[in-house]
């Protein structure tokens, strides 16, 4: 049976957040909680909810500018014609967890960020930059864009597998799955520090991989996957990470175990070598002629 691939939102309007307040996790990952601002317009769905995530580079006035509609290709060229320097950095990004308001708090979205390279020698990405050095008070823009991991496609049996950007979508999975819930998840992190235990179906195993230092990102995950048993079919598989994991997975278990390529939800969330936005839209939106 064919699903429809993405679970889109019931609205994709800007939402303006702020940071709350930051939490280093462990070498590679910090927690940024947003809130504030306009959060009780936003709906959470679980699973792999994400988001684009607009961050204020050039300061404030830049995020004032974000047009509606940013994620799509008229929306995005508008996006491009805020000067540079003042422009928004737009990456994409995973909501690890949410927390209804409370009669003491408001609602909360936490973040978690892959740290890569470093802010202080100037090798970080722009995003991991920012959170390993932003502060409370800081304000920010999303978009939520909903889930790639289809609920329809099946929650009783699932094989789960990513590197360390996957670590968030596959745990807010896990917490969305219903208790009786079986199958495994395989995540590649790059410290033995960096792999953040979550809650789980008692029936989904987790199969944590520290990737050697000369080994490329994804690697292992995939060749632990080559040699893992899969459940009976039918199940839900799903993989995210580097691009070359993502589509490594896909291919070794549509073309080499037979797995139905609809029972596989499947996103390269970053290249090797390649600064973000890769998504095609994006990536056809800023190869267009402005007019
Ligand atoms: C749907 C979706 C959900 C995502 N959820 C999360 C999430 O919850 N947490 C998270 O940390 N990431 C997540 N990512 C991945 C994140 O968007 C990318 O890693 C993004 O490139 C980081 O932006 P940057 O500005 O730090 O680096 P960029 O400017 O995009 O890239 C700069 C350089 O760093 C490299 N690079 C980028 N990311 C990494 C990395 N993780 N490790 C090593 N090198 C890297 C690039 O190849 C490039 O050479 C998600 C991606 C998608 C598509």
């Amino acid at each position: 049976m064919a699903f429809s691939k993405m679970v889109k939102p019931d609205s994709s309007e800007l939402i303006h957040l702020t940071v709350l307040r930051t939490e280093r996790l462990s070498p590679h990952w910090i927690r940024v909680t947003l809130g504030g601002g306009e959060i009780e317009k936003f709906r959470p769905m679980g699973f792999d909810q994400w988001f684009r995530l607009f961050l204020p580079i050039g300061g404030d006035a830049g995020l004032d500018r974000v047009p509606a509609k940013a994620n799509k290709m008229f929306g995005y060229l508008k996006f491009l014609r805020i000067p540079d320097g003042e422009r928004p950095v737009m990456r994409n990004y995973s909501v690890r967890a949410y927390r209804a308001a409370t009669m003491q708090a408001g609602a909360e979205i936490d973040v978690d960020f892959v740290l890569h390279g470093s802010a202080a020698d100037g090798t970080a990405g722009p995003a991991s930059r920012w959170a390993e050095t932003c502060q409370p008070g800081e304000h920010v823009l999303i978009i939520d864009e909903g889930l790639t991991f289809n609920p329809q496609r099946g929650t009783d049996r699932v094989v789960l597998v990513g590197d360390e950007t996957a670590l968030p979508a596959i745990a807010s999975i896990c917490a969305s799955l219903p208790d009786e819930a079986a199958g495994t998840a395989i995540i590649e992190v790059p410290s033995e520090a960096d792999a953040l235990d979550f809650a789980r179906p008692s029936g989904v195993e987790l199969v944590w991989i520290v990737r050697p230092h000369d080994a490329a990102p994804g690697a292992q995950a995939l060749e632990t996957l080559e040699r893992t048993a899969l459940p009976d079919a039918p199940f839900h598989a799903y993989a995210a990470g580097e691009q070359a994991l993502a589509s490594g997975v896909r291919k070794h278990l549509v073309g080499v175990r037979g797995v139905d390529k609809n029972a596989v939800s499947f996103c390269g969330y970053w290249k090797i070598g390649a600064a973000s936005p890769a998504s095609k839209t994006a990536r056809e939106a800023a190869a267009e002629p402005l007019a």
